[in-house]
């Protein structure tokens, strides 16, 4: 549900009495509520609280301000499909970087840790956004062409000739977020501005893409390296 401008998930569960607020890890909102509770009820709770929400709001964001220019030593953490992972130098791989249980490992005697890990993401972000193109495109005209390279300051961009570029950076976000970006260059296909049919393009494809939107707002500086 919406409630000002949150797009707030909200769980039921039988075994509730009273209404909980949480703030997910991604920062999103959240509440656990009974089932029986009507949704104008649980608005008339989050409005009670409001003061509460922002500040546990706030909070979050506190804590997962990071430093922009970050060092690559053991420990750091990084982003990989919306999921942080701590980096780990170790001695040796058969590649220069690896993703294991909540750790991407680089070589110890790597002379350029940075350029091995933007380089992993650069070649994922080509597998998997290459394949989710090819899956949410039913439905939009075909894009002339489809890269994946460096942008420094977009996401996207959609030439008018059809040709579309994303950024490697878009393989750092949530899954969900990935496909919202997607679809938002697949969109200009058709919509160059970002006008009232666009947006409800998107919303046909990706009903609740606001909370996308929203993610990019809070979460945008944490995919900077
Ligand atoms: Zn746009």
């Amino acid at each position: 549900m919406k409630w000002r401008n949150y797009e707030v998930a909200v769980r039921r569960s039988s075994r509730r009495k009273t209404m909980h607020i949480v703030v997910e890890r991604d920062g999103t909102l959240a509440v656990q509520v009974p089932s029986d509770m009507p949704e104008s009820r649980v608005e008339e709770i989050l409005e009670s609280r409001a003061y509460d929400v922002f500040i546990m709001l706030e909070k979050w964001r506190e804590s997962h301000k990071e430093q922009v220019h970050r060092q690559f030593r053991d420990g750091q953490s990084f982003l990989y499909l919306g999921r942080s992972y701590q980096l780990k130098f170790i001695q040796d791989q058969s590649e220069p970087v690896k993703l294991r249980s909540g750790n991407i490992l680089l070589r110890k005697d790597d002379s350029d840790p940075r350029a091995a890990l933007i380089g992993f993401y650069k070649r994922m972000a080509k597998v998997r956004i290459g394949k989710r193109v090819r899956e949410l495109l039913p439905g939009f005209p075909v894009p002339k062409k489809v890269a994946v390279r460096d942008m420094s300051t977009r996401w996207g961009s959609c030439t008018p000739g059809g040709v579309i570029t994303y950024n490697w950076r878009c393989v750092l976000v949530p899954p969900r977020v990935m496909d919202y970006l997607i679809v938002h260059e697949l969109a200009h296909l058709e919509h160059h501005r970002h006008s009232r049919a666009f947006w409800d393009k998107i919303a046909s494809v990706l009903p609740g893409f606001e909370s996308s939107v929203e993610w990019l707002r809070i979460n945008g500086v944490r995919t900077e390296m």
